[in-house]
C-alpha cells in the first residue's frame, strides 16, 4: 500500500463503515459522530468505508442517502467516497478480488478450511448438542478432513463454505469502554467467512479492510461486541499471512441506545429514522449535540455545546458502558436551544427551504422574512414550525386558510362584535405599526366593548395568522400590511355564523 507508514498508538486511524441498507438511523449517526470526534480530537484520519458486500440487502439509493446524510450532518472524512485516498476503492463491492485473495491465503496457511456440512446436518447436530446441554455452535466437523473425505464430498456434488479456524484458547482484549473482556472458545466456534457461492462475508471483509487500511481504533455499537473475538483471532492470522501491518486495532463498544418501553432502539423504529429529524427541521448541530450525550458527556452540568467543543473534549475513555436512553423531548429541547442561538441571518437562511420548498424566495419575500424571523425564532423547537408560524405572511391571499380546529373554537358568534369593531377601528388607522395598532384595538375592544384582552385578541389572531399560536399579533399585522389584515378580518367576520 502506498500510504505513509503508521506509528502504532501515535497516529489515529478510525473508520465509519456502514452497510447501505434502509434509511440512515440515529444509531449509525452516533457511531459516525464518536469516530469523527475521536479522529478530529487526535488529529487523526477518518476513513469512510461502504460495506456493501450483501447484494441482496444493499442498495444504491441507501448509499446515496448515507453520503447525503454525512454531508448534511457536517462530517468530513479524510479517505473514502468522493475524496479517495491511498486505500481505494472504499466500497467493498469493488474489492472482491482482495477478499478472494486473502481467503485463499488463509486456507493455504491452514487458518481456514472448507466446510462441506449441509444446513440440515448442521441443524441436526446443533439440536442434539443443545439437548445434551453442550455448546451448540459449529462443532469443528470439517476442521481436519482427509483428502479422501474431501474427494468423496466433492464427488457427491456437495458445495462448501470457507470457515475460519478459531484458536482453542480464550480470547481477551481490553475494550476502551468496557475494560478487559474475555470470550471462551465454547462461545466462539469456527465461523464462515466465504459463502458457497464465493461471496465473502462481513466476518472476513470487515477485519481484512481494517487491517489493510491500518485502522488503529474500532469504535462501534455494542451489538457488534460478539464479533470482536473472531476479529481479534482473524487479525492474528492476517498478521501471519502478511496482510496489513500486523497490528490489531483497539476496540471500544458504544453502549446500547434504549427506545420506548426500555427496548433497544431498532434501526427500523420510526424514532430512529434520521430523515425524520431532517424533515422536521432539526439542526444538524442540535441533533449531534443530543446524540453525543448517548453514552458520553462533556461535563456534568453541560448539556449544550458545539461540535468544536465536543472535539476538543472527546475522549473514548469517558464513554459510559451503561445503556443510554433515547429521549425525544430532550433532543427537542437541545435543538431549540441551538435554534435560539443562531444569528438572525443564519436563522433566516435555515428556514428558507421550509418556507419556500419549491422556488427561491423573491427579494421582497426575503426582506419580509428577515423582519418576521425575530418574532418567531424564540418560539420554535424545529425549523419546520416556521411554516405554521410565518406561512401566513407568504401565502397568496387566495391560498390563505384558517386552521380548522382553531377557527371552529374561536371564530364563533361571540367573536362577531370583536371582529366588526376591529375592522372599523383599523380602517381609520393611518400609522399601521404595532403600538398604534395595539392602542387602537385596546380602545375599541377592551374599553369599547369591555372584553378582557385575552378574549379580545384571540379571534383576531386566528383571523389574521390562521392559528391560535402565532408570532406576536400586532407585529404580525404590521408585517402583513393594512390592506391584507383588513381583508382577513372581514373574511373571518363573514365566516362567523350566528
Ligand atoms: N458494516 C457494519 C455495520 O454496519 C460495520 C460494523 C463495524 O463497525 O464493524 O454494522
Ligand atoms: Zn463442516
Amino acid at each position: 500500500m502506498a500510504s505513509a507508514p503508521i506509528v502504532p498508538d501515535e497516529h489515529v486511524r478510525v473508520r465509519f463503515c456502514p452497510s447501505p441498507t434502509g434509511n440512515p438511523h440515529v444509531g449509525l449517526v452516533r457511531t459516525a459522530l464518536f469516530n469523527w470526534a475521536f479522529a478530529r480530537h487526535h488529529g487523526g484520519t477518518l476513513v469512510f468505508r461502504i460495506e456493501d458486500t450483501d447484494a441482496a440487502r444493499d442498495s444504491e439509493e441507501s448509499y446515496g442517502q448515507l453520503l447525503e446524510a454525512m454531508r448534511w450532518l457536517g462530517f468530513d472524512w479524510d479517505e473514502g467516497p468522493e475524496v479517495g485516498g491511498p486505500h481505494e476503492p472504499y466500497r467493498q463491492s469493488q474489492r472482491m478480488d482482495v477478499y478472494a485473495d486473502v481467503a485463499r491465503k488463509l486456507q493455504d496457511g491452514g487458518y481456514a478450511y472448507s466446510c462441506y456440512c449441509s444446513t440440515e446436518e448442521l441443524d441436526a447436530r446443533r439440536d442434539a448438542a443443545r439437548k445434551a446441554g453442550k455448546a451448540s455452535g459449529y462443532d469443528g466437523h470439517c476442521r481436519d478432513l482427509s483428502a479422501e473425505r474431501i474427494a468423496a464430498y466433492q464427488a457427491e456434488g456437495r458445495t462448501s463454505i470457507v470457515r475460519f479456524r478459531m484458536p482453542d484458547a480464550p480470547i481477551t482484549f481490553t475494550d476502551l469502554v468496557r475494560g478487559e473482556t474475555t470470550f471462551t472458545p465454547e462461545n466462539v466456534p469456527d465461523f464462515g467467512i466465504v459463502r458457497a457461492n464465493g461471496a465473502p462475508l462481513y466476518t472476513l471483509v470487515n477485519p481484512v479492510d481494517d487491517a489493510l487500511m491500518e485502522i488503529t481504533h474500532v469504535l462501534r455499537g455494542e451489538d457488534l461486541l460478539s464479533s470482536t473475538p473472531r476479529q481479534v483471532a482473524l487479525y492474528a492470522a492476517l498478521a501471519e499471512i502478511g496482510v496489513g501491518n500486523g497490528s490489531t486495532p483497539k476496540f471500544g463498544h458504544l453502549p446500547y441506545v434504549m427506545g420506548e418501553g426500555n427496548k433497544k432502539l431498532s434501526k427500523r423504529d420510526p424514532q430512529a429514522n434520521l430523515n425524520l429529524y431532517r424533515e422536521r427541521g432539526f439542526l444538524p448541530e442540535g441533533l449531534l449535540n443530543y446524540l453525543s450525550l448517548l453514552g458520553w458527556s462533556l461535563a456534568e452540568d453541560r448539556d449544550i455545546f458545539s461540535m468544536e467543543e465536543m472535539v476538543a473534549a472527546f475522549d473514548v475513555a469517558d464513554v459510559n458502558a451503561n445503556p443510554a436512553r433515547f429521549d425525544l423531548k430532550k433532543a427537542e429541547s437541545i435543538n431549540a436551544t441551538h435554534l435560539r442561538a443562531l444569528a438572525p441571518e443564519e436563522f433566516v437562511r435555515r428556514v428558507v427551504p421550509f418556507l419556500f420548498p419549491d422556488a427561491e424566495p423573491t427579494a421582497d419575500q426575503l426582506e419580509l422574512l428577515a423582519k418576521a424571523a425575530p418574532l418567531t425564532q424564540e418560539r420554535m423547537v424545529v425549523l419546520s414550525e416556521v411554516v405554521g408560524m410565518l406561512g401566513f405572511l407568504f401565502v397568496r391571499p387566495e391560498d390563505f386558510r384558517l386552521d380548522e380546529a382553531d377557527a371552529a373554537k374561536v371564530l364563533i358568534a361571540d367573536a362577531k362584535p370583536v371582529l366588526a369593531a376591529s375592522v372599523t377601528a383599523l380602517e381609520d388607522l393611518t400609522d399601521f405599526t404595532p403600538e398604534p395598532i395595539q392602542a387602537t384595538l385596546r380602545e375599541a375592544l377592551v374599553e369599547g366593548l369591555g372584553i378582557k384582552p385575552k378574549f379580545a385578541f384571540t379571534p383576531l389572531r386566528v383571523a389574521v395568522t390562521g392559528r391560535r399560536v402565532s408570532p406576536p399579533l400586532f407585529e404580525s399585522m404590521e408585517l402583513l400590511g393594512r390592506e391584507e389584515t383588513l381583508r382577513r378580518l372581514r373574511a373571518a367576520l363573514e365566516s362567523v355564523t350566528e
